[in-house]
């Protein structure tokens, strides 16, 4: 278990202070891989380094386990050896001048284990992601996944209570980051290990996660599984941070049977989910998914929110065609079937089911 309570970091930048984390609070359920998710800047590495220990927060507590690893209030701050964490960096950090043995084994002999134990642990460790037989190597002497390999294998090697990585893969070209994304996850699973990911990627969050949480400007806006933060996010932030998405104002009008309401927009009337949060606010937002939206070219039966529109532009992508279409003068975003006839200028229907269109309070 991890646990952030108003964690706030300041940095002196000249005459000027900067809040690079704001009163941030959350909780890693023990096991679990739990991700700070955002853009550049908000504050993920100065969250995970006041965790790991090489940095000191201002104010705050951090608990690791059942041990409180800093608290200003009760004045405890552990030093980092003594947190027990395994850290992968973006950059690797593995020590070039070393073999790979070398970079498992020195951290190894430095928390005390016997040269035969730290053989042995560093052999192990080695085999769990791959690299037995490397270990003669120079470090430098291996490609960006196997240098990636050797970190993650230094992290783990000396069983530590939790694993914190940040921004692991980024320095990995496209496809080796997908192949080590989920070996990460699979080493994590099996490990059982707590642990935080850092990351700015969209895709990688949702993939690698039991939660995630949205940062942005030094805050956590909210967090979620992978599923409710796509599909249900409560906030315009990171609905527009994690894909695409319709944000489509409107005024609520009327309740109708089935958790449904009547929402009037630029469109025309939708019918969406009863949304609890929204409590007697009228004016909301709301949130479809390119993908959800269905274009025909005859009016389709049976729907409940069908709008005739226009085709203003159309990209063809490759897995699908992202389309804009013009209803009532408003630019929806769709995601179409690769193999669609549909071109620019085409009069169309666009369709969306009610329970694809959810709804957040206007200033959300
Ligand atoms: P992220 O990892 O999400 O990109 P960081 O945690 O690195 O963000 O940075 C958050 C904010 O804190 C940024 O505005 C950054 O410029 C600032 N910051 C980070 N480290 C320092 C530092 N040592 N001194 C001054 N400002 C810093
Ligand atoms: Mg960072």
């Amino acid at each position: 278990m991890i646990q952030a309570i108003n964690l706030t970091k300041s940095f002196e930048a000249g005459t000027k202070e900067v809040k690079a984390i704001d009163h941030i609070s959350f909780e890693v359920a023990e096991g679990q891989l739990f991700t700070l998710l955002g853009p550049s800047g908000c504050g993920k590495t100065t969250t995970l380094r006041c965790i790991a220990g090489l940095e000191n927060p201002s104010l705050g507590e951090i608990t690791i386990g059942n041990q409180v690893v800093f608290s200003d209030s009760k004045g405890i701050l552990v030093p980092a050896n003594k947190r027990s964490i395994g850290m992968v960096f973006q950059s690797y950090a593995i020590w070039p001048h070393m073999t790979v043995f070398q970079n498992l084994a020195y951290p190894l002999r430095g928390q005390g284990y016997s040269r035969k134990e730290t053989r042995e642990r560093a052999l192990r460790t080695l085999e769990t992601v791959g690299l037995l037989g490397l270990e003669d190597r120079p470090a430098p002497n291996l490609s960006g996944g196997q240098q990636q390999r050797v970190a993650l294998a230094r992290a783990i090697a000396g069983n530590p209570r939790i694993l914190l990585l940040d921004e692991p893969l980024s320095n990995l070209d496209a496809k080796l980051r997908e192949e080590m994304r989920s070996e990460i996850r699979q080493l994590q699973r099996r490990l059982k290990i707590t642990s935080i990911y850092v990351t700015h990627d969209q895709v990688e969050a949702l993939t690698i996660s039991d939660q995630i949480a949205v940062m942005e400007a030094g805050k956590i806006i909210e967090v979620g599984s992978p599923a409710d933060i796509y599909l249900r996010p409560k906030s315009r932030f990171a609905a527009n941070f994690i894909g695409l998405t319709n944000v489509i104002p409107g005024r609520k009008k009327a309740a109708l049977a089935g958790d449904k309401m009547i929402v009037e927009t630029a469109i025309g009337e939708i019918r969406c989910m009863v949304n609890d949060d929204l409590n007697q606010q009228k004016r909301l937002l709301i949130l479809v998914r390119p993908e959800s939206l269905r274009v025909s070219r005859t009016l389709p039966d049976g729907e409940e929110n069908v709008w005739p529109g226009k085709v203003k532009e159309k990209t063809f992508v490759g897995d699908f065609v992202d389309c804009q279409i013009s209803c009532n003068d408003f630019l929806l975003r769709a995601k179409l079937d690769p193999y669609t006839d549909l071109a620019t200028g085409d009069s169309v229907y666009v369709s969306v089911d009610p329970v694809r269109c959810t709804t957040i309070p206007e200033g959300a």
